[in-house]
């Protein structure tokens, strides 16, 4: 710190020199204050002052402007270092809070949409079971009173009745089922005629 001095006689720091710094701004010794300390005026720009001594543990404010600038600066990088890394540290959170936050609403939005589809879909379905309730209570009215079982000829069952029953047959016969080979078909009925008209003439 070469350039502290006392701003009127202009001594240095060293051993047995004391300096006292001003609110005006202004630094002197303990030598030239002597009257000034009594009187609080600035000994250069004479405007009424408080006077404090410069010790190793005076406030940090004042301290700073008796620190060299590049230790500063070099403290300033290593703060802005430390706060950049934790800035950055809680953006990179923020960011994939914010990425999980439009999954999840993503997601909701998707279930939403499912959620409302099957809705619809009930709907329909119970739209369906009331119809098909109303139509089994108007052919119960019209059914006999003695309970007679319905005949399966009478259009009186119900349609899903009849869709089972339906569905129950076999889907497709092939002429060449056993049951099929027995019956005796108009062709095969005529060969049989043919046959017992030839044999039938042999004998006579
Ligand atoms: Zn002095
Ligand atoms: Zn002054």
């Amino acid at each position: 710190m070469d350039w502290i001095h006392c701003n009127k006689c202009f001594a240095q720091l060293e051993p047995g020199i004391t300096l006292h710094l001003t609110s005006c701004g202004h630094m002197f010794c303990n030598n030239c204050l002597g009257n000034g300390l009594k009187e609080s005026t600035c000994l250069v720009c004479r405007m009424p002052c408080s006077i404090m001594k410069l010790v190793p543990d005076m406030k940090q404010e004042i301290q700073d402007y008796f620190t060299d600038p590049e230790e500063i600066i070099k403290k300033t990088c290593e703060v802005l270092q430390f706060q950049r890394q934790h800035r950055r540290r809680l953006i990179s959170y923020l960011l994939q809070s914010t990425k999980k936050f439009y999954t999840a609403r993503n997601e909701l939005k998707r279930m939403t949409d499912l959620c409302q589809q099957q809705h619809k879909q009930l709907k329909e379905y119970q739209k369906i079971i009331k119809n098909l309730e109303a139509q089994l209570a108007n052919q119960s009215k019209h059914t006999s009173p003695f309970n007679i079982p319905i005949s399966p000829g009478s259009n009186i069952s119900p349609s899903f009745i009849q869709s089972s029953v339906a569905s129950k047959r076999p889907a497709k016969s092939t002429p060449y089922t056993p049951y099929q080979s027995n019956l005796v078909t108009p062709t095969r009925l005529s060969k049989q005629r043919s046959a017992n008209f030839s044999a039938h003439s042999q004998m006579i």
